[in-house]
């Protein structure tokens, strides 16, 4: 005693009771939902080469800039992954999943860090769960992506996303490029009314002064021309296809011009899912097609299209809607009167483990009374009561902890089918 307690470092934190809770129900759902959608887990690294995202994500993104754990621990130079896509293409080629054919569906979650400044939803470790679908260009594969990400959020009990879509063209020519040439002629004779971190923007990544926060900016931004409307021929009508598929499975979503994401990898479209619960960090998560970073990565060229969503977003939305609102309850706490029934109780639990019953017991010495009471403090719906009389004759007592509830001492054979009378075991 008496040393300085060591806390955790800023734009970190620990998840436990219901923060706990809401953070296994999004993994769960993630796992539920994805695979049902035919992908399959895949597991990269906390930390890559650092010139995977330099390369991957673009030496001009907020993220390459300034936003990235590197070091130079030994001889190379390694970067905490600040988001998941590049690691799971770099994992792609290096085990040849390429060579197999078809379409590869991957899902990941995990840790990412961004040296950003810590606010209400944005962290420097954060947790995404994502998936990439890499191997085709169907256009209604972006919208099966789309709906898919909205099943993820309706499975956490998050209702009231808002889904915002755009396309941001290829890397044809006269495409993007002419594009971000239409857009810098636009901006030219105001660029003077713009923020001045839009102003060293202009020449860089022009594309991003469209989504500038800063609200004249915004004002600017609304009257410029947009993207969706000077792709090229292809992009028009792949574009075109994903809002059809998208209204054919019902889903809403909203068209706008500015949003273009982050990140350089992206090609044709791009999405947002944003949820008002959050204030000003209001995106839940985002994505879109990147048929040009296979290639970039050093792989053949291959089309692909993926989204990535922020755990911790997603667990401020259930708060603030009550979807996890209580840790999973309790079924069963053991209570022994002695060392031999404490014993025997250690056997039992053990058994209706196995069949699927959530139990705990005692390891503290507690007198009964004080076992009775821990027992409703864990909120347990069935106490398991083994005294010395029911240890001699073969018995136990299952007692109904809810208001009202009743007991019953039955043999030992029977302590299972009484626990599922009252609980729904599984
Ligand atoms: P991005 O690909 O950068 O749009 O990230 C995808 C999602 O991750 C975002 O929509 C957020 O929900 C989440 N996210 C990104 N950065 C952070 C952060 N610093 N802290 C918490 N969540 C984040």
């Amino acid at each position: 005693m008496g040393k300085n307690l060591i806390r955790c470092i800023e734009g970190t934190r620990d998840y436990f009771d219901l923060d706990g809770a809401r953070f296994g129900k999004a993994m769960k759902a993630a796992d539920h939902v994805f695979t049902a959608y035919g992908y399959s887990q895949i597991h990269t690294p906390v930390f890559e080469a650092t010139e995977l995202f330099a390369r991957g994500i673009g030496e001009a993104t907020d993220i390459v800039e300034k936003e990235m754990y590197t070091f130079k621990p030994g001889s190379d130079m390694i970067t905490l992954r600040p988001e998941g896509t590049a690691g799971v293409i770099r994992a792609f080629l290096q085990h040849s999943m390429h060579k197999q054919g078809g379409l590869n569906k991957l899902w990941y979650s995990g840790p990412m860090f961004r040296r950003e400044r810590p606010q209400k939803g944005r962290q420097r470790q954060f947790h995404q769960v994502g998936v990439e679908a890499v191997g085709s260009s169907d256009p209604l594969l972006d919208a099966e992506v789309i709906a898919m990400g909205l099943q993820f959020y309706a499975a956490v009990g998050i209702t009231g996303i808002r889904t915002r879509l755009n396309s941001i063209g290829c890397s044809a020519p006269e495409c993007r490029a002419k594009y971000r040439e239409t857009l810098r002629e636009a901006i030219r004779p105001n660029l003077d009314k713009f923020c001045k971190n839009c102003q060293n923007r202009f020449d860089r990544n022009v594309l991003r002064l469209l989504d500038c926060k800063n609200p004249s900016c915004k004002e600017l931004a609304a009257n410029l021309p947009k993207s969706h409307e000077h792709v090229c021929g292809e992009c028009a009508d792949h574009f075109g296809k994903v809002t059809e598929a998208l209204d054919a499975f019902g889903v809403d979503y909203v068209i706008d011009p500015t949003l273009v994401r982050g990140l350089d990898y992206y090609t044709k479209t791009v999405f947002e899912y944003t949820h008002s619960a959050l204030g000003a960090q209001d995106a839940i998560g985002g994505g879109g097609r990147y048929d040009g970073l296979v290639e970039e990565l050093g792989g053949p060229s291959i089309p692909a299209v993926g989204f990535a969503i922020g755990v911790e977003r997603v667990m401020i939305a259930m708060e603030t809607l009550g979807a996890c609102c209580c840790t999973a309850p309790l079924m069963v706490y053991g209570i022994a009167a002695g060392d031999e029934e404490h014993k025997a109780m250690s056997g039992l639990l053990a058994r209706l483990r196995r069949a699927g019953v959530s139990c705990d017991m005692d390891f503290e010495g507690k007198s009964f009374k004080a076992q009775m009471r821990t027992a409703g403090r864990r909120g347990a719906l069935i106490a398991l009561i083994l005294g010395s009389n029911e240890l001699e004759t073969g018995q136990i007592t299952v007692k109904d902890m809810r208001e009202d509830g009743g007991q019953s001492t039955v043999p030992l054979s029977q302590m299972q089918e009484a626990i599922e009378a009252l609980v729904t075991v599984g």
